[in-house]
Protein backbone atom coordinates (compact mmCIF):
# COMPACT_ATOMS: atom_id res chain seq x y z
CA UNK A 1 0.00 0.00 0.00
CA UNK A 2 1.64 3.26 -1.25
CA UNK A 3 -1.45 5.42 -0.74
CA UNK A 4 -0.89 8.40 1.78
CA UNK A 5 -1.81 7.16 5.51
CA UNK A 6 -4.31 9.50 6.91
CA UNK A 7 -2.72 9.59 10.64
CA UNK A 8 -5.13 10.17 13.61
CA UNK A 9 -4.60 14.33 13.94
CA UNK A 10 -6.07 16.67 11.02
CA UNK A 11 -2.87 16.36 8.58
CA UNK A 12 -2.83 20.59 8.13
CA UNK A 13 0.71 20.65 6.58
CA UNK A 14 -0.41 19.11 3.39
CA UNK A 15 -1.76 22.50 2.68
CA UNK A 16 1.42 23.96 3.78
CA UNK A 17 3.38 21.69 1.99
CA UNK A 18 1.29 22.93 -0.86
CA UNK A 19 1.88 26.64 -0.71
CA UNK A 20 5.61 25.74 -0.48
CA UNK A 21 5.66 23.63 -3.23
CA UNK A 22 3.10 26.77 -5.61
CA UNK A 23 5.73 29.00 -4.09
CA UNK A 24 8.26 27.00 -5.80
CA UNK A 25 6.43 26.21 -8.86
CA UNK A 26 7.94 27.03 -12.57
CA UNK A 27 3.97 28.08 -12.87
CA UNK A 28 5.11 31.06 -11.67
CA UNK A 29 2.09 31.24 -9.53
CA UNK A 30 0.35 34.39 -8.49
CA UNK A 31 -2.81 36.28 -9.37
CA UNK A 32 -4.47 34.79 -12.79
CA UNK A 33 -3.39 37.33 -15.42
CA UNK A 34 0.03 36.80 -14.71
CA UNK A 35 -0.13 33.11 -14.74
CA UNK A 36 -1.83 33.41 -18.34
CA UNK A 37 1.45 35.56 -19.25
CA UNK A 38 3.66 32.78 -18.40
CA UNK A 39 5.38 30.58 -20.71
CA UNK A 40 4.18 27.31 -19.60
CA UNK A 41 6.02 23.97 -19.96
CA UNK A 42 4.73 20.99 -22.27
CA UNK A 43 5.37 18.01 -23.41
CA UNK A 44 2.44 17.68 -26.51
CA UNK A 45 1.88 19.72 -29.87
CA UNK A 46 -1.00 20.17 -30.88
CA UNK A 47 -1.40 19.99 -35.23
CA UNK A 48 -5.05 20.73 -36.30
CA UNK A 49 -5.36 19.81 -39.99
CA UNK A 50 -9.01 20.28 -41.06
CA UNK A 51 -11.91 21.75 -39.76
CA UNK A 52 -15.63 20.96 -40.63
CA UNK A 53 -17.09 23.50 -42.87
CA UNK A 54 -20.32 22.83 -41.72
CA UNK A 55 -20.42 21.94 -38.10
CA UNK A 56 -17.84 22.04 -35.10
CA UNK A 57 -15.83 18.47 -36.35
CA UNK A 58 -11.93 18.97 -36.07
CA UNK A 59 -9.07 16.57 -37.17
CA UNK A 60 -5.60 17.26 -36.14
CA UNK A 61 -2.81 15.35 -34.54
CA UNK A 62 -1.47 15.33 -31.36
CA UNK A 63 2.18 14.53 -30.50
CA UNK A 64 3.04 13.00 -27.68
CA UNK A 65 5.96 11.86 -25.71
CA UNK A 66 5.39 8.33 -26.69
CA UNK A 67 4.47 9.24 -30.56
CA UNK A 68 1.66 10.94 -32.29
CA UNK A 69 -1.78 10.46 -32.18
CA UNK A 70 -4.62 11.23 -34.88
CA UNK A 71 -7.57 12.85 -33.18
CA UNK A 72 -10.56 12.25 -33.10
CA UNK A 73 -9.51 9.88 -30.85
CA UNK A 74 -11.24 7.25 -28.90
CA UNK A 75 -8.65 5.38 -25.85
CA UNK A 76 -9.46 1.99 -24.93
CA UNK A 77 -9.48 1.39 -21.26
CA UNK A 78 -6.67 -0.84 -19.90
CA UNK A 79 -7.38 -1.08 -16.19
CA UNK A 80 -5.03 -2.70 -14.39
CA UNK A 81 -2.13 -2.18 -17.23
CA UNK A 82 -3.68 -4.54 -19.23
CA UNK A 83 -6.84 -4.69 -21.43
CA UNK A 84 -8.95 -7.33 -19.80
CA UNK A 85 -7.95 -9.94 -22.76
CA UNK A 86 -5.35 -8.37 -24.97
CA UNK A 87 -1.95 -8.28 -24.93
CA UNK A 88 -0.41 -5.59 -25.42
CA UNK A 89 1.24 -6.83 -29.43
CA UNK A 90 -2.82 -7.89 -29.53
CA UNK A 91 -3.76 -3.98 -28.45
CA UNK A 92 -1.19 -2.60 -30.87
CA UNK A 93 -2.33 -4.87 -33.49
CA UNK A 94 -5.61 -2.48 -33.37
CA UNK A 95 -3.77 0.19 -34.03
CA UNK A 96 -4.00 1.97 -30.70
CA UNK A 97 -0.98 4.11 -29.80
CA UNK A 98 -3.12 6.19 -26.32
CA UNK A 99 -4.45 3.88 -23.63
CA UNK A 100 -5.91 4.59 -20.53
CA UNK A 101 -4.75 3.59 -17.28
CA UNK A 102 -6.37 3.93 -13.52
CA UNK A 103 -4.56 5.18 -11.29
CA UNK A 104 -6.36 4.10 -8.14
CA UNK A 105 -5.66 0.53 -8.91
CA UNK A 106 -2.21 0.94 -9.90
CA UNK A 107 -1.08 2.73 -6.55
CA UNK A 108 -3.04 -0.06 -4.73
CA UNK A 109 -1.22 -2.33 -6.88
CA UNK A 110 2.31 -2.83 -7.87
CA UNK A 111 2.16 0.80 -5.91
CA UNK A 112 4.22 3.68 -6.06
CA UNK A 113 7.46 2.31 -5.00
CA UNK A 114 7.44 -1.52 -7.65
CA UNK A 115 6.76 1.56 -10.11
CA UNK A 116 9.65 3.92 -8.99
CA UNK A 117 12.03 0.71 -9.61
CA UNK A 118 10.51 -0.35 -13.11
CA UNK A 119 10.65 3.19 -14.05
CA UNK A 120 6.70 3.65 -14.46
CA UNK A 121 3.92 2.13 -16.74
CA UNK A 122 4.90 2.03 -19.79
CA UNK A 123 8.07 -0.35 -18.99
CA UNK A 124 5.45 -2.45 -16.33
CA UNK A 125 2.89 -3.64 -18.89
CA UNK A 126 5.75 -3.48 -21.95
CA UNK A 127 3.87 -0.75 -23.77
CA UNK A 128 5.87 1.82 -26.16
CA UNK A 129 3.15 3.95 -26.87
CA UNK A 130 1.33 6.84 -24.99
CA UNK A 131 -0.94 6.27 -22.09
CA UNK A 132 -3.41 8.41 -20.05
CA UNK A 133 -4.01 8.15 -16.99
CA UNK A 134 -7.35 9.62 -14.42
CA UNK A 135 -6.51 11.04 -11.13
CA UNK A 136 -7.93 7.86 -8.99
CA UNK A 137 -10.33 9.93 -7.94
CA UNK A 138 -13.63 9.20 -9.40
CA UNK A 139 -12.51 5.20 -9.02
CA UNK A 140 -12.48 5.79 -5.49
CA UNK A 141 -15.73 7.89 -5.47
CA UNK A 142 -17.42 4.86 -8.01
CA UNK A 143 -16.30 2.00 -6.34
CA UNK A 144 -15.88 2.40 -2.66
CA UNK A 145 -18.88 3.45 -0.92
CA UNK A 146 -17.46 4.81 1.85
CA UNK A 147 -15.39 7.41 -0.03
CA UNK A 148 -15.71 11.15 1.35
CA UNK A 149 -14.21 14.37 0.01
CA UNK A 150 -13.14 17.21 1.83
CA UNK A 151 -11.20 20.20 0.91
CA UNK A 152 -8.14 18.44 1.52
CA UNK A 153 -8.69 15.45 -1.12
CA UNK A 154 -10.77 12.26 -1.36
CA UNK A 155 -10.64 9.64 2.06
CA UNK A 156 -11.64 6.42 1.61
CA UNK A 157 -10.92 3.20 3.75
CA UNK A 158 -8.36 0.99 2.24
CA UNK A 159 -10.23 -1.81 0.40
CA UNK A 160 -7.64 -4.39 1.87
CA UNK A 161 -7.64 -3.83 5.32
CA UNK A 162 -9.51 -1.27 6.04
CA UNK A 163 -7.53 1.64 7.59
CA UNK A 164 -8.48 5.36 6.94
CA UNK A 165 -6.55 6.83 3.71
CA UNK A 166 -6.80 9.79 1.58
CA UNK A 167 -5.94 10.83 -2.04
CA UNK A 168 -5.09 14.64 -2.00
CA UNK A 169 -3.88 16.45 -5.74
CA UNK A 170 -0.36 16.37 -4.65
CA UNK A 171 -0.72 12.35 -3.96
CA UNK A 172 -2.65 11.94 -7.59
CA UNK A 173 -0.19 13.81 -9.20
CA UNK A 174 3.08 12.25 -6.95
CA UNK A 175 1.47 8.48 -8.44
CA UNK A 176 0.85 9.81 -11.96
CA UNK A 177 4.15 11.06 -12.23
CA UNK A 178 5.87 7.84 -10.54
CA UNK A 179 3.72 5.89 -13.45
CA UNK A 180 4.83 7.88 -16.17
CA UNK A 181 1.84 8.93 -18.19
CA UNK A 182 2.13 10.95 -20.86
CA UNK A 183 -1.41 12.44 -20.22
CA UNK A 184 -2.45 13.11 -16.45
CA UNK A 185 -5.74 13.95 -15.46
CA UNK A 186 -6.00 16.54 -12.28
CA UNK A 187 -8.14 15.14 -9.21
CA UNK A 188 -11.08 16.67 -9.29
CA UNK A 189 -14.52 16.80 -7.26
CA UNK A 190 -16.99 14.44 -9.48
CA UNK A 191 -20.61 14.77 -8.37
CA UNK A 192 -23.59 12.71 -10.26
CA UNK A 193 -24.66 15.80 -13.15
CA UNK A 194 -28.30 14.49 -12.34
CA UNK A 195 -27.69 15.80 -8.28
CA UNK A 196 -30.32 18.28 -7.17
CA UNK A 197 -27.93 19.86 -4.51
CA UNK A 198 -27.14 23.08 -6.86
CA UNK A 199 -25.13 24.07 -3.84
CA UNK A 200 -23.07 20.88 -3.34
CA UNK A 201 -22.31 21.12 -7.31
CA UNK A 202 -20.97 24.47 -7.30
CA UNK A 203 -18.41 23.96 -4.36
CA UNK A 204 -17.28 20.92 -6.69
CA UNK A 205 -16.78 22.78 -9.63
CA UNK A 206 -15.01 25.68 -7.52
CA UNK A 207 -12.77 23.25 -5.66
CA UNK A 208 -11.99 21.29 -8.62
CA UNK A 209 -10.31 24.75 -9.81
CA UNK A 210 -8.48 24.88 -6.81
CA UNK A 211 -7.42 21.84 -6.90
CA UNK A 212 -6.29 22.15 -10.17
CA UNK A 213 -3.86 25.02 -8.81
CA UNK A 214 -2.57 22.38 -6.41
CA UNK A 215 -2.18 19.66 -8.94
CA UNK A 216 -0.14 22.47 -11.35
CA UNK A 217 2.02 23.42 -8.40
CA UNK A 218 2.61 19.54 -7.40
CA UNK A 219 3.27 18.49 -10.73
CA UNK A 220 7.24 17.42 -10.92
CA UNK A 221 7.78 16.59 -14.66
CA UNK A 222 5.84 19.43 -16.81
CA UNK A 223 8.30 19.14 -19.52
CA UNK A 224 7.32 15.07 -20.08
CA UNK A 225 4.41 14.67 -18.80
CA UNK A 226 1.03 16.84 -19.63
CA UNK A 227 -1.73 17.87 -17.17
CA UNK A 228 -5.13 18.09 -18.27
CA UNK A 229 -7.55 20.11 -16.33
CA UNK A 230 -11.43 18.85 -15.83
CA UNK A 231 -14.27 21.19 -16.86
CA UNK A 232 -17.04 20.78 -14.20
CA UNK A 233 -20.25 22.31 -13.16
CA UNK A 234 -22.83 19.36 -13.91
CA UNK A 235 -25.59 20.13 -16.32
CA UNK A 236 -25.97 24.18 -15.39
CA UNK A 237 -24.39 25.78 -18.27
CA UNK A 238 -23.50 29.28 -16.68
CA UNK A 239 -21.28 27.20 -14.37
CA UNK A 240 -19.82 25.29 -16.70
CA UNK A 241 -18.84 29.03 -18.37
CA UNK A 242 -17.43 29.97 -15.62
CA UNK A 243 -15.73 26.56 -15.08
CA UNK A 244 -14.06 27.14 -19.05
CA UNK A 245 -13.32 30.36 -17.95
CA UNK A 246 -11.31 29.69 -14.71
CA UNK A 247 -9.39 26.41 -16.36
CA UNK A 248 -8.51 28.05 -19.43
CA UNK A 249 -6.76 30.52 -17.34
CA UNK A 250 -4.38 28.16 -16.33
CA UNK A 251 -3.40 27.11 -19.52
CA UNK A 252 -3.06 23.19 -19.29
CA UNK A 253 -1.54 21.78 -22.42
CA UNK A 254 -4.96 19.88 -22.72
CA UNK A 255 -9.06 20.14 -21.32
CA UNK A 256 -11.08 17.90 -20.06
CA UNK A 257 -14.85 17.78 -20.08
CA UNK A 258 -16.01 15.59 -17.21
CA UNK A 259 -18.56 14.56 -14.74
CA UNK A 260 -20.72 13.70 -18.19
CA UNK A 261 -22.15 9.86 -18.64
CA UNK A 262 -23.79 9.73 -15.55
CA UNK A 263 -27.38 9.37 -16.14
CA UNK A 264 -28.13 12.46 -17.79
CA UNK A 265 -30.41 12.57 -20.89
CA UNK A 266 -28.54 12.83 -24.11
CA UNK A 267 -30.16 16.33 -24.65
CA UNK A 268 -28.27 17.77 -21.64
CA UNK A 269 -25.24 16.01 -22.33
CA UNK A 270 -24.77 17.92 -25.92
CA UNK A 271 -25.68 21.21 -24.58
CA UNK A 272 -22.88 20.91 -21.83
CA UNK A 273 -20.38 19.43 -24.68
CA UNK A 274 -21.46 22.16 -27.15
CA UNK A 275 -21.36 24.84 -24.43
CA UNK A 276 -17.58 24.13 -23.31
CA UNK A 277 -16.04 23.28 -26.82
CA UNK A 278 -17.49 27.27 -27.73
CA UNK A 279 -15.64 28.38 -25.07
CA UNK A 280 -12.14 26.42 -25.49
CA UNK A 281 -9.06 27.50 -27.29
CA UNK A 282 -9.04 26.08 -30.80
CA UNK A 283 -5.25 24.86 -30.35
CA UNK A 284 -5.71 22.65 -27.61
CA UNK A 285 -6.83 19.36 -27.50
CA UNK A 286 -10.37 18.61 -25.79
CA UNK A 287 -11.12 15.57 -24.06
CA UNK A 288 -14.86 14.17 -23.17
CA UNK A 289 -14.84 11.94 -20.40
CA UNK A 290 -16.43 8.62 -19.98
CA UNK A 291 -17.84 8.03 -23.84
CA UNK A 292 -17.72 5.37 -26.03
CA UNK A 293 -21.39 4.48 -27.73
CA UNK A 294 -20.45 4.91 -31.06
CA UNK A 295 -23.87 7.34 -31.88
CA UNK A 296 -22.30 9.50 -28.93
CA UNK A 297 -18.92 10.04 -30.44
CA UNK A 298 -20.25 10.86 -33.66
CA UNK A 299 -22.15 13.83 -32.41
CA UNK A 300 -19.85 14.84 -29.96
CA UNK A 301 -17.01 15.27 -32.52
CA UNK A 302 -19.62 17.25 -34.65
CA UNK A 303 -19.80 19.29 -31.83
CA UNK A 304 -15.90 20.01 -31.22
CA UNK A 305 -14.52 17.09 -29.03
CA UNK A 306 -11.38 15.68 -29.84
CA UNK A 307 -10.87 12.30 -27.23
CA UNK A 308 -12.82 9.72 -26.13
CA UNK A 309 -12.86 6.76 -23.63
CA UNK A 310 -15.23 4.32 -21.70
CA UNK A 311 -15.02 0.94 -20.63
CA UNK A 312 -18.09 -0.31 -22.47
CA UNK A 313 -16.70 -1.72 -25.79
CA UNK A 314 -14.60 -3.70 -23.88
CA UNK A 315 -17.14 -4.42 -21.02
CA UNK A 316 -19.97 -5.54 -23.83
CA UNK A 317 -17.23 -7.96 -25.15
CA UNK A 318 -17.23 -9.90 -22.28
CA UNK A 319 -21.16 -9.93 -21.99
CA UNK A 320 -20.67 -11.64 -25.99
CA UNK A 321 -21.95 -8.24 -27.56
CA UNK A 322 -20.46 -7.10 -30.63
CA UNK A 323 -20.56 -3.27 -32.04
CA UNK A 324 -20.91 -3.57 -35.75
CA UNK A 325 -21.50 -0.69 -37.79
CA UNK A 326 -25.46 -1.86 -38.42
CA UNK A 327 -25.95 -1.87 -34.52
CA UNK A 328 -24.95 -3.82 -31.68
CA UNK A 329 -25.32 -7.99 -32.16
CA UNK A 330 -25.86 -10.04 -29.01
CA UNK A 331 -23.85 -13.51 -30.36
CA UNK A 332 -25.38 -15.32 -27.35
CA UNK A 333 -28.66 -15.28 -29.31
CA UNK A 334 -29.69 -18.62 -30.75
CA UNK A 335 -30.02 -17.49 -33.82
CA UNK A 336 -26.16 -16.85 -34.35
CA UNK A 337 -25.88 -21.03 -33.59
CA UNK A 338 -25.27 -21.54 -37.46
CA UNK A 339 -24.05 -18.25 -38.52
CA UNK A 340 -20.72 -18.74 -40.13
CA UNK A 341 -20.09 -15.67 -41.20
CA UNK A 342 -17.63 -13.37 -39.84
CA UNK A 343 -18.26 -11.42 -36.62
CA UNK A 344 -19.08 -8.21 -38.86
CA UNK A 345 -18.56 -8.93 -42.63
CA UNK A 346 -15.71 -6.76 -44.15
CA UNK A 347 -13.84 -6.18 -40.34
CA UNK A 348 -10.37 -6.30 -40.74
CA UNK A 349 -9.70 -7.70 -37.34
CA UNK A 350 -7.82 -10.46 -36.34
CA UNK A 351 -10.65 -12.16 -34.83
CA UNK A 352 -12.98 -11.41 -38.49
CA UNK A 353 -9.83 -11.11 -41.01
CA UNK A 354 -9.98 -14.74 -43.35
CA UNK A 355 -6.88 -16.84 -42.79
CA UNK A 356 -5.67 -16.09 -46.30
CA UNK A 357 -4.89 -12.59 -44.80
CA UNK A 358 -3.04 -13.66 -41.78
CA UNK A 359 -6.81 -13.42 -39.67
CA UNK A 360 -8.29 -16.41 -37.66
CA UNK A 361 -11.48 -16.33 -39.47
CA UNK A 362 -13.89 -17.00 -36.32
CA UNK A 363 -17.23 -17.28 -37.19
CA UNK A 364 -20.54 -15.60 -35.23
CA UNK A 365 -21.66 -19.15 -34.61
CA UNK A 366 -17.92 -20.27 -32.93
CA UNK A 367 -18.40 -16.98 -30.89
CA UNK A 368 -22.34 -18.16 -29.95
CA UNK A 369 -20.71 -21.41 -29.23
CA UNK A 370 -17.55 -20.00 -26.94
CA UNK A 371 -20.35 -17.20 -25.14
CA UNK A 372 -20.64 -17.33 -21.60
CA UNK A 373 -18.18 -20.98 -21.26
CA UNK A 374 -15.20 -19.90 -22.57
CA UNK A 375 -13.07 -16.62 -21.89
CA UNK A 376 -11.34 -16.70 -25.21
CA UNK A 377 -14.92 -15.59 -26.86
CA UNK A 378 -14.74 -12.55 -24.71
CA UNK A 379 -11.13 -12.22 -25.73
CA UNK A 380 -12.09 -12.58 -29.22
CA UNK A 381 -14.93 -9.99 -29.24
CA UNK A 382 -12.75 -7.23 -27.70
CA UNK A 383 -10.17 -7.55 -30.07
CA UNK A 384 -13.16 -7.22 -32.69
CA UNK A 385 -14.51 -4.34 -30.28
CA UNK A 386 -11.65 -2.31 -29.72
CA UNK A 387 -10.46 -2.34 -33.54
CA UNK A 388 -14.32 -1.17 -34.53
CA UNK A 389 -13.94 1.63 -32.31
CA UNK A 390 -10.61 2.57 -33.74
CA UNK A 391 -11.64 2.41 -37.23
CA UNK A 392 -14.69 4.37 -36.38
CA UNK A 393 -12.33 7.30 -35.57
CA UNK A 394 -10.51 6.86 -38.35
CA UNK A 395 -13.40 7.12 -40.82
CA UNK A 396 -15.17 10.27 -38.66
CA UNK A 397 -11.15 11.59 -39.23
CA UNK A 398 -11.17 11.00 -43.16
CA UNK A 399 -14.90 12.32 -43.70
CA UNK A 400 -13.74 15.82 -41.98
CA UNK A 401 -10.41 15.75 -43.82
CA UNK A 402 -12.48 15.71 -46.52
CA UNK A 403 -14.78 17.97 -45.69
CA UNK A 404 -17.71 15.19 -46.07
CA UNK A 405 -18.82 15.14 -42.52
CA UNK A 406 -21.99 16.00 -42.44
CA UNK A 407 -22.80 13.00 -45.07
CA UNK A 408 -20.88 10.86 -43.43
CA UNK A 409 -23.38 11.17 -40.15
CA UNK A 410 -25.92 10.58 -42.33
CA UNK A 411 -24.66 7.47 -43.39
CA UNK A 412 -23.62 6.42 -40.00
CA UNK A 413 -26.90 7.17 -38.39
CA UNK A 414 -29.35 5.22 -41.45
CA UNK A 415 -26.66 2.27 -41.06
CA UNK A 416 -26.67 1.95 -37.02
CA UNK A 417 -29.95 2.45 -36.50
CA UNK A 418 -30.64 -0.42 -39.02
CA UNK A 419 -33.15 2.02 -41.19
CA UNK A 420 -35.11 3.10 -38.25
CA UNK A 421 -35.12 6.80 -37.34
CA UNK A 422 -32.27 7.93 -35.69
CA UNK A 423 -33.07 8.91 -32.06
CA UNK A 424 -34.32 12.83 -32.01
CA UNK A 425 -31.06 13.97 -29.30
CA UNK A 426 -28.71 13.34 -31.69
CA UNK A 427 -31.13 14.78 -34.33
CA UNK A 428 -31.33 18.02 -32.76
CA UNK A 429 -27.70 17.86 -31.45
CA UNK A 430 -26.54 17.89 -35.23
CA UNK A 431 -29.22 20.11 -36.46
CA UNK A 432 -27.89 22.75 -33.67
CA UNK A 433 -24.68 22.48 -35.66
CA UNK A 434 -25.89 23.05 -38.70
CA UNK A 435 -25.97 18.73 -39.85
CA UNK A 436 -29.27 17.66 -41.16
CA UNK A 437 -29.23 13.35 -40.54
ZN1 LIG B 1 -13.77 -7.73 -36.50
Amino acid sequence: MHWTRQVTKPRLDIFTAAKQAITASPYAFGPVAAMSTATKPSALTFDLKARCSTSKARASTLHLPHGPVDLPIFMPVATQASLKGLTPEQLEETGCRLCLNNTYHLGLKPGQAVLDAIGGAHKLQGWNYNILTDSGGFQMVSLLKLAKITEEGVRFLSPHDGSPMLLTPEHSMSLQNSIGSDIMMQLDDVIQTTSPDHARMKEAMERSIRWLDRCIASHKNPSTQNLFCIIQGGLDLDMRRQCCEEMVKRDTPGIAIGGLSGGEAKADFCKVVDTCTGLLPENKPRYVMGIGYPEDIVVAVALGADMFDCVWPTRTARFGNAITSSGVLNLKNARYAEDFGPVEQGCTCTCCRPKEEGGLAITRAYIYHLAAKETVGAHLLTMHNVHHLLSLMRRIRTAIIDDQYASFCKQFFAKYFDGQPPPIWAVDALKGVGIEI
